[in-house]
């Protein structure tokens, strides 16, 4: 989707992949110092969201408060600033929708990072749930995640629960996977899937499949579905902005929106 916006905009520019190793990570971010790097700016994914924060210059607001970078802007300076658009892809995606926060309980399935940005920017919000209920595999880790959290914003609305009943999600007006389960078809359903109800909306951050099986039992009992890909969408379009420094018009977006459908057919 980037390439197609470089060359929407005529932009002599490619995006690519570092693949990186933990260890190569030293290297890699004193070359990207060097006046003569090409770099100009950067996304970063799983496992370096959080892990990428020290090397970085500054952080802009909300990233400094979910704690996790997914965006790196990187001046003619050489300076590094770090930003998040996980959380608000998720949140324009939402928009997108029609779909409002405001007052609902949320249950949340899985406590890695995109959780932490969904959850950060649900809390933040004016439009802030009634309540948000998060399950992890390893209790620990939405515990911690919560602890963490709580230390730059207010997290009273969050639960950590240490099963999957404690969700409840047949009192929840929307239900978010965060976890990699449904990736494969073979993958098991979390949970009895007749607690799923008309009223709830689940989304499901997975985009390929389209429709996994959690979406497909949602929305066969009457309920509103999305998969993740206008959140990865979004947080694409809101990475560029911070990089190009300027909105994307519309036929630029559009561009960018058609390139990654395409990806996805492809696959
Ligand atoms: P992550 O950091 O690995 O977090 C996933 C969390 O789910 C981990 O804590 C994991 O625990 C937990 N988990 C795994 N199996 C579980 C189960 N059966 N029950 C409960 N929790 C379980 O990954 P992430 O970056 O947050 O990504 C999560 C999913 O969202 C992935 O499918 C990813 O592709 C998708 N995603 C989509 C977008 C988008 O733009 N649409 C953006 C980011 C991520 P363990 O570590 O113990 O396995």
């Amino acid at each position: 989707m980037h390439n197609a916006a470089f060359r929407e905009l005529k932009v002599n520019a490619e995006y690519r992949l570092f693949p990186l190793r933990v260890e190569q990570l030293d290297e890699f971010f004193n070359d990207l110092r060097r006046m003569d790097s090409p770099i100009f700016g950067l996304n970063v994914t799983v496992p370096y969201k959080e892990k990428v924060i020290p090397f970085l210059d500054n952080l802009a607001p909300f990233a400094l408060k979910a704690r996790a970078v997914n965006t790196i802007v990187i001046s003619k300076e050489r300076q590094l600033k770090g930003y998040n658009t996980d959380g608000p892809g998720f949140l324009a995606h939402l928009a997108d929708l029609g779909v409002s926060t405001q007052g609902t309980r949320v249950a949340i399935m899985g406590a890695g990072g995109a959780s932490r940005a969904i959850i950060s920017v649900l809390c933040l919000i004016p439009q802030r749930p009634e309540s948000i209920r998060i399950y992890d595999i390893e209790h620990h880790k939405a515990q911690q995640l919560l602890d963490d959290l709580a230390e730059q914003i207010d997290v009273s609305i969050v639960k950590a629960v240490p099963s999957i009943e404690d969700l409840n999600v047949e009192l929840s007006d929307l239900l978010i996977n965060a976890t990699p389960i449904g990736l494969k078809e073979s993958d098991p359903f979390l949970f009895d899937p007749e607690l799923l109800h008309a009223h709830l909306m689940v989304y499901d951050l997975i985009y390929n499949p389209a429709e996994t099986p959690l979406l497909k039992i949602a929305r066969e009992k009457g309920g509103r579905t999305a998969n993740g890909l206008g959140m990865l969408f979004y947080q694409g379009v809101l990475a560029f902005q911070h990089w190009a420094d300027m909105e994307l018009d519309e036929k630029v977006k559009k561009r960018m929106w058609t390139s990654l459908e395409k990806g996805m057919n492809d696959d």
